[in-house]
């Protein structure tokens, strides 16, 4: 008889996890309390990214945290208290942030980036979602020439070292591209395989109805309580108990409670997230995704409207949202581009799941038997997803993974 496997959680993560497990002849039962794809796999930019190859280190250097000090800055905040809440573990992403700790990290990061494109291609076809991708790329738009350069080295360094493609777009290029854009806009990086998603939330749900076509098992239900079980696990919910083999926790930012709870000691925080969606003024929309790279926002073209979404605000997960760091994205966006009117009473808000190194943990919980992990996948869990679907399965198959699984290990901290 099939194994029965619990997998907890159906963001992005999670439902790619289960599709995969289901493929590959396991009995899945995926469970959320909400309808898949309703989180933070729902809120975000969208896009599936082939060129983020580093992750965001903490900024290290002295004028850096000065600009970032006086919290003003739209790209990154913080409120002080979440600062002492979460002060161990972002001790750890400090020190993972130096030079020389992070450039081993960039490669391992790279290594499961690298698949991104072809592992939800591999799903959007099985799911008949292909009408939600795009092919064509992003922006990083730039305001001044200096920085421009400093990034096209950096890319160009990428390009060899990861295969990131990409193509350097002055400002009469760019005006031909996006001719919405204002003046500020003096040149960009087009990222070219890269790609977006115009309904982020309705990829992962069509991931899971795909999943559902399958021969899964979707419950919406609240999880209280995991317990080993035996050989298993035993887990309650608020609309009864299930039993199963195997489980897998795929939680996204709501892991670090379970996490304690089972005796685990994982440097884990959130980064939280806003967005906004906008009429294009007079009509007029965005051709792709455009990313004010100097100001530290993005403005995605969406089936709902301009979605703009913030950069990061270092708070704890459940803290009421606070919303002068959208506000100011607001106002930098309308200087660069034609951005109309709010189509929401109030903004989306969201959290990104992170570890102190930057990496997701992928794989088996170092303490329990037929128990996984697949969370922390910080700014990129969206273009992650199905890549940690497929290793998942590879790794509870005892097959050899995709790729070297050691950076993601659970007890590496
Ligand atoms: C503003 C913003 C922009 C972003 N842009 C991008 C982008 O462009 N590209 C990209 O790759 N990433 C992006 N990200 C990051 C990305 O959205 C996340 O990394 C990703 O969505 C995490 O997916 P997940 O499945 O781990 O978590 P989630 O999508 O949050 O899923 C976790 C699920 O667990 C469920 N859950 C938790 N606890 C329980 C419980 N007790 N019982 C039942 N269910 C439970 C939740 O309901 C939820 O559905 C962005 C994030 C933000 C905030």
């Amino acid at each position: 008889m099939a194994r029965h496997t619990l997998v907890l959680g159906a963001g992005m993560v999670g439902v790619s996890i289960a599709w995969h497990l289901r493929s590959r002849g396991r009995d899945v039962t995926l469970i959320d309390r909400r309808e898949p794809g309703r989180e933070t796999s729902y809120g975000n930019a969208g896009l599936i990214q082939r060129e983020a190859v580093k992750p965001h280190p903490f900024p290290r250097d002295l004028a850096e945290l000065w600009r970032v000090l006086p919290n003003r800055s739209i790209d990154i905040r913080y409120r002080t208290g979440a600062m002492f809440a979460e002060a161990h573990p972002l001790w750890q992403y400090w020190r993972y942030s130096a030079p020389k700790s992070f450039a081993r990290i960039v490669p391992e990061y790279a290594s499961l980036i690298a698949h991104c494109t072809a592992e939800h291609e591999a799903m959007f076809t099985a799911a008949g979602a292909e009408h939600l991708i795009r092919r064509d790329g992003w922006l990083q738009v730039f305001r001044s020439e200096d920085v421009f350069e400093d990034e096209l080295v950096q890319a160009a360094e990428f390009r060899e070292r990861f295969g990131v493609t990409f193509e350097q777009i002055d400002a009469e290029r760019l005006r031909q591209m996006e001719p919405g854009l204002s003046e500020h806009a003096i040149g960009a990086i087009h990222w070219t395989n890269a790609w977006s998603v115009t309904d982020p939330g309705g990829l992962v749900q069509a991931y899971a109805d795909d999943f559902v076509a399958r021969g899964g098992r979707i419950e919406q239900a609240e999880a209280q309580a995991m317990t080993p079980n035996g050989q298993g696990w035993h887990l309650s919910t608020d609309r009864g108990d299930y039993a199963a083999d195997e489980l897998v926790l795929a939680t996204g930012p709501w892991s670090p409670s379970w996490l304690k709870t089972l005796g685990y000691e994982v440097p884990m925080f959130v980064m939280r997230g806003y967005h906004m969606h906008y009429e294009g003024a007079d009509g007029a929309g965005l051709n792709y995704g455009v990313m004010d790279f100097e100001k530290g926002y993005l403005v995605t073209p969406k089936r709902a409207g301009l979605r703009l979404t913030t950069g990061a605000e270092l708070n704890t997960i459940d803290a009421p949202p606070r919303f002068g760091q959208l506000e100011a994205a607001e106002q930098a966006a309308r200087e660069l581009l034609a951005l109309g009117q709010r189509k929401e009473a109030e903004p989306w808000k969201g959290a990104r799941p992170c570890l102190a190194d930057m990496k997701p943990i992928i794989g088996a919980a170092h303490r329990h038997d037929n128990l996984w992990f697949a969370f922390g996948h910080g700014h990129q869990g969206f273009t992650l997803g199905p890549t940690t679907g497929r290793l998942i399965g590879e790794l509870m198959d005892g097959e050899t993974p995709l790729v070297d699984m050691a950076p993601f290990r659970s007890d590496r901290f």
